[in-house]
């Protein structure tokens, strides 16, 4: 087994996912870069080793079992556990085709089956692994948008209407809840992560953060002490109400 910290990060061959390998890269870790296509997964290893980081590709897409299982098994061949687990990987769709009125249900099922099946199956695909760590963390990536107590809150509301995307990182932040309640005891502390607004293609890159800067949530509450938190959303100022 691994002398390093192993973690993985879905969706890390860009965006705020790539920062994130790249940050806990730095500080030391192994870090298994899980993305979905070859290419783009190996291009983010190559940069992430020669950055100094001891990085690996772990091909990955969230809403396939298959590759998720076999993903795991890679992982336990290479390291024999998992420390970190940073479920990242998300999409989202254009504010025009957002509106509750003309949601596109397939595309509804699409966002549900990566933002939120997505982090179930690879998290309880990889909990086994998790469970041999000493110190077993998942970080989930959410959003104030899932918020609904911003969006209920006046002044704090986010503003767009968004009925496919939004509603897919309320369902993260609530099913954490109880994946905290259930590994209590269990030394597994899990968080949902807020970047902020970043600047991505998820966005057309219209937000004002640097990926980097996004990144810095996640990494924190991937490196949480042994009595830090479970099952609450964070952002860069503590906790966020949800
Ligand atoms: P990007 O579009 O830059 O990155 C998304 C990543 O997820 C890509 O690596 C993408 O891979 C991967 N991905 C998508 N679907 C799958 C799948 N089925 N299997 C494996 N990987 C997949 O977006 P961001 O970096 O902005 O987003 C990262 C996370 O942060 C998301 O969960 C997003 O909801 C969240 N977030 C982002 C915010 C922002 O302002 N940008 C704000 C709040 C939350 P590929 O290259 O193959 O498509």
């Amino acid at each position: 087994t691994s002398e390093k910290t192993v973690a993985l990060v879905t969706g890390a061959n860009k965006g705020i996912g790539y920062e994130i390998a790249a940050g806990l890269g730095a500080r030391g870790f192994r870090v298994g870069v899980g993305a979905r296509e070859e290419r783009r997964r190996e291009d983010a290893v190559a940069k992430l080793r020669a950055a100094g980081a001891d990085a690996f590709g772990v091909p990955l897409d969230v809403t396939d079992d298959e590759s998720v299982a076999a993903a795991a098994r890679l992982i336990e061949e290479r390291a024999g556990r998992l420390d970190v687990l940073v479920n990242n990987a998300g999409i989202a769709v254009p504010p025009p085709r957002d509106l509750p009125s003309t949601l596109d249900l397939d595309e509804v099922r699409r966002l549900l089956e990566t933002n939120v099946l997505g982090v179930i199956r690879v998290t309880n695909t990889m909990l086994p692994l998790l469970r041999r760590s000493e110190h077993p963390r998942v970080v989930n990536q959410s959003s104030h948008v899932g918020s609904l107590t911003l969006q209920t809150t006046p002044g704090s509301d986010l503003g767009g209407v968004s009925a496919a995307y939004a509603p897919t990182k309320t369902y993260l932040n609530a099913v954490t809840v109880q994946y905290a309640k259930e590994l209590s005891g269990t030394g597994i502390l899990i968080n949902n992560a807020c970047p902020g607004y970043v600047a991505t293609d998820l966005n057309a890159f219209s937000g004002f953060l640097s990926p980097e800067q996004g990144a810095a949530v996640a990494v924190r509450l991937a490196t949480l002490p042994d009595d830090g938190p479970t099952g609450q959303l964070f952002d860069e100022n503590g906790v966020v109400a949800w």
